[in-house]
This record gives C-alpha cells, structure tokens and sequence, in this order.
C-alpha cells in the first residue's frame, strides 16, 4: 500500500496521552481552518515543527509535551491555537535537594552477543575506529608551525605509510597567560592531557610546545591516577620550538623527523574484529528543532540501548539541556553514587552560570526557537531522548576519561566544539549529531555521523546530512526501525567500511577546551 504522504493532509504528532499540544509535522505548516484526522481545527496558520492546542487550555494550566509540564498558560488558549513561547511561563529547573534518586532503575536488558566491528586495539585495552597521528600542543603559540609542519606531513610523509589515515594538529588557545592554580583549570589541563589519550592516536604521542608556557609538557604525558599512562614514550615525544638554533626551517624539519618515526609505528597497526563493546560512542545535538525530540534523539536512545546491550559505552552529556530533565535521569542513576555524581555536575554548573549571572535558560538559541523550541524545559526534555531507557551507569567529568561500560553522562557544556572536544577526551571513538536546523559539524579526530531530525533537511543538505530520522515523523520508519539502522550504521563506520559526510569533505572543526578560570 502506497504511504499517505504526510504534506497531503494536515498532521501532527502528540508524543505522550497526557500532552495537551502536539507539534505540527506538514512542511509547510498548516493554514487557518485546516482540520486534522481527529476533527481538531486550526484557528492560526501553524509553521511546521510548531505546536497546536489540542483542548482548550485555561490562563494558569499546565502545557504538557512529552507527559511533562513545559510551562503554564499565560493565557487562555483554544483549542487548535498556535501555542507559541510568549504563551508559556517556564517552570523552574527541578530542585537538585528534592530529586529523586535512583527510584526508577531499568532493569537490565538481555546482552546482544556477536555484533563485531574492525578497529585497532590499543596497548591500555581501548579501540580505535580510526588510525591518525595526533601531534598535541601544550600553547596556541605553536599553532601556525605546527599547521605548515602538518602539511607538509600530509604532503611528503603520510603517502608513504598508507595504513595512516591522516595526521592531525590538536591546536587549541590555551597554555599561554592562564591562571594554572585558579579553580577550574583542571578542566583544560586534563582535556589537553586525556585528548593524547584518544584511541584514535594509538598511543602514539607527540608534543609541540613552544618553551616559556605554564602548561608544561610533562603535564601532558603525566600518568593518570597513578596507573598506566597508555602513551609510547620510547621515541623522542617532545620538541620545544625554543630550542631551535636555527630558526623556522630547523623547526619544521624537527617536528617532521618525529613524525615519521611516530608514523612508522603507526603504519604496523592493522584493523582486527572487535567485539561492540569496545566503541565509545558519544552523542550530541546542535541547532534543535521540535523533532528532535520525536525523532532522531529517541533513535539514537534506542540505538544506545542497543550498544549498552552489546556491552559497548555510550554518552550523552550538555549539562543546560538536560537541567531541566534531571529528575528523570537522577531516577535513573544505577546508584547514590551515580544520582550524588549527576546532582553534583549539576549544582557545579548551576554556580558557574550564576558567577554570569545567567541561568540555564540563556541556552535556547534564536534557530532553537524558530524551530518551534519554545523554553529549555521543551529542549531538554527531547534532548535527552538520546540517553533512551537504560540505567545511567556512571559520570564523566568535563575532561574526565570515560571509566566502565554501559551509558555515561559525560558533563559539558552544550556547545558543539566544546561538547565534541570533552568527549574526544572521554575517549570516545565515534560521535553521533544530531541537527533540526542544520550545521556542517565534524571533527578530526573521530567520524562524525549527522542525523537530521526532518526529511526537508536532509534533502536539501543530501551531501551533509548522513541518516534522515525524518522519516519517522512522515510514517516511513518507526523509531525501533531507525535505531537498528543506525546501531548497524555505527558499526560500518567504526569498521571504516563506511565514511560519513564530515569525512568525505574534511570537515574538521577546531578543538575548543572548556576553561572556566580566569586569563591573566
Ligand atoms: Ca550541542
């Protein structure tokens, strides 16, 4: 039987029976006096992604999306009205001294067993999706060097050792007039530390320093917690450009014979079949819409279900967006000691925004909202729609390395760059985006799949957009469906059997560490 097509009659999707709104789900919205499947009649025209009264609602009730009270009514609303920001009052976020705490723990679902992919299995037990040299940097000072140097690398060296995939400069702005005692310059140090770490790189440190900073280069190979530190040091690690004699050409040369011995290394890696559990994956969104919450993010939750069921580990993480959905989640925490590590990045994070005197409610952005996005409460609760149904197992600190399996709340803040830079940290080892509005988000150092939130998206962006979730909301797919295809998708891709978009064109967008010190 052909399918309906969704722009043919005016439709929209209710997501929980206690939702008194729905969002409008036709391209191009719905006019006055459009009537739906259930008789309900549109009194405004209704842009798509926008929501529409269901019942009447009264000045001072509640307005319910996903189950949940997303604001009141500032004022009365018929049934079948355009229900827009300026008609809710947001409700504050959840008191972090109040929360339920591990009340609502999923039960264990049966292990997938013999789901495999091709990765590179490194010395300290993790894989790699990807094989790169990664030359890390201690100050941005370095940065216009070592970017000449990493041509030329790309250029002369690395067709020679084609089992590497590509070099990368880990540049970043920090190292360089930072106050390294204030509170809060852990975040950085360890970011810059653990992002050498990544499995990507294999173990095969190099550092670029300049000579004169605070952040030492000792402090990036440092061992971590006493333990193995995961990093070849048999091969000089180390190259200070103040130690050149003899200018910019001895500089080059340096960085480049240390490369191709690091590069040698490197070439011997082989692709072997791994099992599922040894992906990293890390999951995120930027330029959210209304479905984000109804279709891509409850895809990537039941695709990470999947993975937490092949014993993989998997991570959410953007502190603002998932605020205000904290008291499902801390309901969720495997234990008081997951619930006490969500409350306490939480109430971090509540200062930090308060020493700005800002609150989470500064994070819905202008697209956000002409999406249909009308508070952070509504973001947030389709935000986390990523983390699915399975117990929260355990918390990443920003810069922190992801310990154990299962999924993690990885804490950071929302921005894209820095998001996907402090997951890099984590050691995650492929990344998941997804995008209502559209950007051409990726990064260098793992492959970066885009999943667009709505078909008219990935049809306009058919290069960018790798996986269109929209068609769920237009009835071609279930969530369920879509979660498989993407389950399966993560493992072509960490396989290298696949390329994502990102990848194809070389979209590489630049580290950005979270400090939250002062400058000096
Ligand atoms: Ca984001």
């Amino acid at each position: 039987m052909p399918l309906t097509r969704f722009t043919d009659l005016p439709r929209y999707v209710r997501v929980h029976e206690a939702d008194n709104v729905a969002v409008i789900v036709n391209d191009g919205g719905v006019s006055p006096g459009a009537v739906f499947d259930d008789g309900l009649r549109a009194r405004d025209a209704i842009p798509q992604s926008h929501k529409v009264a269901l019942q009447t609602i009264a000045e001072g009730e509640a307005v319910r999306r996903y189950g949940q009270v997303i604001g009141t009514a500032r004022r009365a609303l018929a049934a079948g009205s355009w229900v827009k920001e300026a008609d809710l009052v947001m409700p504050g976020p959840p008191a972090l001294d109040s929360l339920p705490r591990c009340t609502d723990v999923p039960p264990a679902a049966p292990p997938l067993e013999g789901y495999t992919f091709e990765g590179y299995r490194n010395a300290d037990g993790s894989v790699g999706t990807r094989n790169l040299l990664g030359i890390t940097t201690t100050v941005q000072c370095v940065k216009g060097v070592l970017e000449h140097a990493v041509q030329k690398i790309r250029a002369e060296l690395l067709p020679r050792y084609p089992n590497v995939d590509d070099v990368v400069a880990l540049t970043h702005d920090f190292g360089c007039g930072v106050a390294f005692d204030a509170p809060g310059a852990d975040i950085p140090i360890r970011t810059v530390r653990n992002l050498a770490r990544n499995p990507n790189l294999g173990g095969q440190v190099l550092v670029v320093g300049l000579g004169c900073e605070m952040l030492q280069p000792g402090q990036v190979v440092a061992e971590r917690d006493g333990g193995d530190h995961g990093l070849d040091l048999e091969e000089p690690w180390l190259f200070r450009l103040q130690d050149s004699h003899h200018g910019f050409g001895e500089m080059i040369e340096r960085i480049m014979a240390m490369a191709e011995r690091r590069l040698h290394k490197l070439n011997q890696r082989r692709r072997d079949t791994c099992p599922a559990s040894g992906l990293v994956l890390g999951m995120q969104c930027g330029g959210s819409d209304a479905f984000s919450g109804i279709t891509a993010n409850p895809a990537l939750g039941f695709a990470s279900d999947l993975l937490v069921r092949a014993g993989a580990t998997t991570m959410f993480s953007e502190v603002t967006e998932v605020r205000d959905a904290m008291h499902l989640l801390s309901a969720r925490a495997e234990n008081e000691e997951v619930a006490q590590a969500l409350i306490r990045e939480m109430d971090w994070y509540d200062r930090y925004l308060e020493r700005g005197r800002s609150d989470r409610s500064a994070n819905t952005s202008p697209g956000n909202k002409v999406g249909g996005l009308s508070n952070i409460v509504e973001k947030a609760l389709g935000a986390t729609a990523k983390s699915g149904h399975s117990a929260i197992r355990g918390v990443v600190g920003p810069g922190e390395r992801a310990q154990g399996k299962g999924l993690l709340f990885c804490a950071t803040p929302a921005g894209d760059f820095v998001c996907g830079t402090l997951q890099l940290a984590a050691g995650m080892n492929l990344h998941v985006f997804t995008t209502g509005r559209g950007t051409p988000y990726g990064l260098a150092m793992v492959p970066v799949i885009k999943v667009s939130t709505r078909t008219e998206l990935a049809q306009r962006w058919p290069d960018l957009i790798d996986i269109d979730a929209g068609r769920i909301a237009t009835g071609e797919c279930t969530v369920e469906q879509l979660g498989w295809e993407l389950f399966h998708y993560y493992l072509d891709v960490a396989s290298g059997r696949k390329k994502t978009w990102a990848e194809v064109h070389r979209l590489h967008n630049d580290l950005a560490l979270f400090n939250p010190a002062p400058l000096t």
